[in-house]
């Protein structure tokens, strides 16, 4: 099976369970486990912040990013694909409190001026904006990526409004890989990021949630909260530190993959991919055009070993990563051109 359903399923390298398999371990809700500290201390570094968490998820990265800066019966502001509106069991209203002020972004990217419209001024009848929470890269936008200089104007707007603003930073590597960034310059005026280690950076489980050292402390209560607390959590954290280390260093390999593919569909019958857009390791492609319905493709890609999810009974996305190289993404192509052309 050639699986291009998404890069969580990429599973732990030989060295990642090498190092799994010898970790150093302690109970870190006691705060001694010694791999993970040395994870936390290593994220915040590279992200050149204060200090970072070790979360399971980055559905609860997210949930801790937005209840740290909000009180209840506040909006967040965000596009209206997000991730955190979209996906995570309305973790936001169920966990802090709060409602979603969704804006559409072309290519799921918001600017400024579009967020500075948004803004709740002091009113008996609105709710008060709490936070604003952009995607980097955007998933169901097609992995599309902010321009750094995007992302400082939001900040710079929403401090001077006396607003935070956090990243959901899933795929935040794949960002600073298209960029040619790293990921401190593009996160230098973000309040907190989260970011996976269990998608393209191939850790078995577990995201982090990076910021100052007042937000990250109120955020491990929120962790213990949620029924985040973990002990010997150094044998996942092991794997993190490889993730953040090395595999953060590959990802153009799958970025040239997915515009393998990208390019290698655009001309098939029926199929229409915004190419410019396929600039990190996503590539969404609408199949109306064909007359089938995506859950009807998936299930003829599948017969012939080929994994590949609908977003939409219209709309497609292909997930390049580690477990997929370049013979597997020709090979994809081929089952894709089987089933269309006919
Ligand atoms: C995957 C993802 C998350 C977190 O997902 P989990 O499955 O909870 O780890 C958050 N935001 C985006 C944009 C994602 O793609």
């Amino acid at each position: 099976m050639i699986d291009l359903r998404s890069d969580t399923v990429t599973k732990p390298t030989p060295e990642m369970r090498r190092a799994m398999a010898e970790a150093e371990v302690g109970d870190d809700v006691y705060g001694e486990d010694p791999t993970v500290n040395r994870l936390e201390q290593r994220a915040a570094e590279i992200f050149g912040k204060e200090a970072a968490l070790f979360v399971p998820t980055g559905t609860m990265g997210n949930t801790i990013g937005i209840k740290v800066h909000t009180r209840h019966g506040q909006e967040v502001i965000c596009e209206s694909r997000a991730h955190i509106l979209n996906y995570e069991l309305a973790m936001m209203a169920w966990f802090a409190g709060c409602v979603a002020r969704p804006i559409a972004g072309e290519n799921g990217l918001l600017h400024w001026d579009q967020i500075r419209k948004e803004i709740r001024p002091v009113s008996p009848h609105y709710a008060p904006t709490g936070l604003i929470e952009i995607e980097n890269t955007h998933n169901v936008a097609g992995g599309s990526v902010y321009p750094p200089e995007r992302i400082e104007e939001i900040c710079d707007g929403a401090h001077s409004m006396g607003l935070k603003v956090h990243m959901d930073g899933a795929r935040v590597f794949n960002a600073a890989t298209a960029c040619e960034k790293p990921v401190n310059e593009l996160c230098a005026k973000v309040d907190t990021v989260n970011f996976c280690l269990s998608k393209g950076l191939g850790a078995p489980v577990g995201s982090m949630l990076v910021g100052t050292r007042d937000a990250i402390d109120r955020g491990r209560l929120y962790r213990k909260r949620l029924g985040g607390g973990m002990r010997q959590a150094g044998v996942l954290a092991a794997a993190g530190l490889i993730a953040i280390d090395k595999m953060s260093r590959r990802l153009h390999e799958d970025h040239a993959n997915a515009r393998l593919l990208a390019e290698g569909i655009a001309g098939l019958p029926g199929i229409r991919v915004n190419l410019p857009n396929v600039r990190t390791n996503i590539v969404i492609f609408d199949v109306s055009a064909t007359g089938r319905a995506s859950a009807e493709l998936s299930a003829a890609f599948k017969e012939r070993g080929l994994r590949i999810n609908g977003l939409s009974p219209t709309l497609m996305r292909m997930v390049t990563h580690h477990d997929v190289n370049s013979d597997a993404c020709r090979q994809a192509l081929e089952v894709i051109r089987s089933v269309l052309v006919r």
